[in-house]
């Protein structure tokens, strides 16, 4: 049985030998073969009281451990890495204030359903639970629920196997989301026998069950789909996150039905993908009939599925596919709800619309390519502005290209203008290679996707940053240089916050709440760690810097010079800013 007693000598065997009568492991030790059991190898952290020998531990015991500068980042890193791999990413912070910085990226974690644990340290739990003032004193579990999808604590080794089993399977099974896991000191210290200790262990048997459709459901949504003049798919990150790729192009491309990609499910299918209607994204929305929901919620991204942007007063009938029963009819009525993961779902369709499926009408396909056309045509000559300073298009323009040549480069993307222009402008031609703000519009995921993406897939990083969404992340310019990993930043920098030209209304003292340092040179913050800084104030400049540190698979920072005056208060959502009931009375 387990007993919290540290003076006894814990011998772990290596995987390979076989423990000896006697044998003894411990908590620590325990919660790294549980984890490595189930396949997990990486650990983003930030070390300290009472998890920095778990963390050199699993280092020892042959798992990755990338150690950060702040909790949140570490966070992001670990939800980026669930998203992309559909294995829970792993942090591990220290208590109370490690566990609240850690808290934000497990809160986004769960709103964008990426499956990750937070697993923290907490202090004395009968000294908590007193309230007596201990180190670091905080009831983590009571705080974490409300923000994750489970959240659990172990206070004996011989239930680490079981807590563990049980945090993968709320993190990946159903709707994906956060799990908390909370591990006091003393757990990690105490002692068990060695042999009880490895049969305690739970290997998790299928996580995350297939979902079948059933047969009725199937059919009605062919049924509505079928009296379709104005049809339309919307893929969401969720069509991204299922890995059902083969599956989700065989669907869209025999329906023949225009498609529009949320800004994650973008390269499911390459942008420049004929039926790809992101460039004329307006007048499908406002004219479809019939939408086929596919991983993607109707939230604010969607305008709630309803109102002016949906062309109301004419409805749409929508068919949605999604694992979470309770989505459906969460902000307007489903007339065919398909409850099922994507994979299951898209092939039932595909295969029960057998091979007479008619197109949809060529009225319909042809206006919404003419429209699409336009667009396209109107962009062009923007992103080959010469003008000096730079402006977004001309940067954009630059960027594009260069994304096009490295189709297998991770584009990672924050800002306010930076992200709404970058998401339109910059095509992406394979899955899962854009990650950004997501279901909130936060900013500050910046640095710990692009350590994250680099750290799961070996793949070079373009993140394309705005000045203000770099500053809540950009210390970690220091762990992408510790551990060398291929990262180039580009920075947008227009001198501040949507733009740099705001003015102190009170017309003297402080500057204006939305501006910075004048031409600061975020470049000199990476060569700081080692790493290369280049300084661009032209498309041409742009262009040499990003490919000579993209060429170079090393951590460089791209300090691209943008006309301060360039910038609309917050980007495409300024709508969202409220009005002064003063100054409009
Ligand atoms: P977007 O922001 O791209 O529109 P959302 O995050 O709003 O996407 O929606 C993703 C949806 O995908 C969620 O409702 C989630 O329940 C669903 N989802 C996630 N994984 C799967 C899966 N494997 N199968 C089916 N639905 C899934
Ligand atoms: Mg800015």
């Amino acid at each position: 049985m387990a007993s919290s007693g540290s003076a006894q000598v814990v011998t772990h065997p290596s995987a390979s030998e076989e423990p000896g009568p006697g044998a003894l492991t411990d908590g620590f030790h325990l919660l790294i073969d549980a984890l490595k059991m189930n396949g997990i190898e990486n650990i983003y952290c930030v070390p300290g009281i009472p998890i920095t020998d778990l963390g050199r531990m699993a280092q020892a015991e042959g798992m990755r451990v990338i150690s950060f500068r702040h909790e949140q980042h570490a966070g992001h890193a670990a939800a980026i890495a669930g998203f992309l791999s559909k294995k829970p990413g792993i942090c591990l912070t220290v208590s109370a204030p490690g566990f609240l910085n850690g808290l934000t990226s497990l809160a986004n974690a769960t709103t964008n359903c990426f499956p990750m644990i937070l697993i923290s340290g907490s202090s004395e739990r009968e000294i908590v639970d007193l309230q007596q003032g201990d180190y670091e004193e905080m009831d983590q579990l009571a705080i974490a629920k409300p923000l994750c999808k489970a959240a659990y604590r172990v206070l004996h080794a011989n239930d680490i196997g079981i807590a563990v089993a049980r945090a993968i399977r709320a993190a990946v099974s159903g709707r994906p989301g956060g799990v908390y896991l909370d591990v006091p000191a003393q757990l990690l210290g105490q002692t068990m026998d060695e042999v009880e200790g490895q049969k305690s262990l739970v290997e998790v048997i299928d996580p995350a069950p297939a979902q079948i459709p059933i047969g009725d459901a199937v059919a009605r949504a062919l049924d509505l789909l079928k009296t379709a003049k104005r049809p339309l798919i919307i893929l969401g990150k969720g069509a991204a996150y299922a890995q059902a790729d083969e599956e989700v192009r065989n669907f869209v491309k025999k329906s023949g039905i225009p498609y529009l990609p949320m800004s994650m499910a973008k390269g499911l299918l390459p942008d420049t993908h004929e039926q790809c209607a992101s460039a004329a994204r307006s007048l499908v929305l406002k004219q479809a009939d019939v939408v086929v929901m596919v991983g993607a919620r109707l939230n604010w991204l969607l305008s709630h599925g309803k109102g002016k942007s949906w062309g109301e007063p004419h409805s749409t009938k929508f068919i949605q596919i999604d694992i979470e029963p309770r989505e459906m009819d969460s902000n307007v009525e489903i007339a065919a709800p398909l409850v099922g993961d994507i994979g299951s779902c898209v092939s039932a369709l595909s295969e029960a619309m057998g091979d007479a499926w008619p197109l949809p009408p060529a009225e319909w396909t042809d206006a919404v390519r003419q429209k699409k056309d336009a667009n396209i045509a109107k962009m062009a000559p923007k992103l080959l502005s010469n003008s000096l300073p730079m402006n977004f298009h001309a940067a954009l323009g630059v960027l594009k290209q260069i994304v096009a040549e490295r189709p297998d480069a991770l584009v990672v993307n924050e800002g306010a203008n930076t992200l709404d222009l970058a998401r339109g402008i910059i095509d992406m031609s394979k899955p899962r290679k854009r990650l950004d703000v997501g279901t909130w519009g936060i900013m500050g995921i910046g640095m710990g996707f692009a350590v994250g993406g680099a750290v799961e897939t070996g793949q070079p990083v373009l993140a394309i940053e705005g000045d203000s969404a770099f500053g809540f992340s950009g210390m970690e310019v220091e762990t992408i240089c510790r551990y060398q990993l291929p990262v180039c930043i580009v920075i947008f920098n227009n001198n501040g916050i949507y733009r740099g030209t705001d003015v102190n209304p009170s017309g003297g003292g402080d500057v204006a709440t939305t501006v910075f340092v004048k031409d600061a040179r975020y470049d000199q913050m990476m060569e700081a760690f080692g790493g290369v800084g280049y300084y661009a104030t032209t498309p041409e400049e742009l262009k040499r810097a990003v490919n000579e540190a993209m060429d170079s698979g090393k951590p460089c920072l791209v300090n691209a010079v943008i006309d301060e005056a360039a910038g609309t208060e917050s980007g495409n959502i300024g709508k969202l800013n409220p009005q002064s009931a003063l100054s409009k009375a």
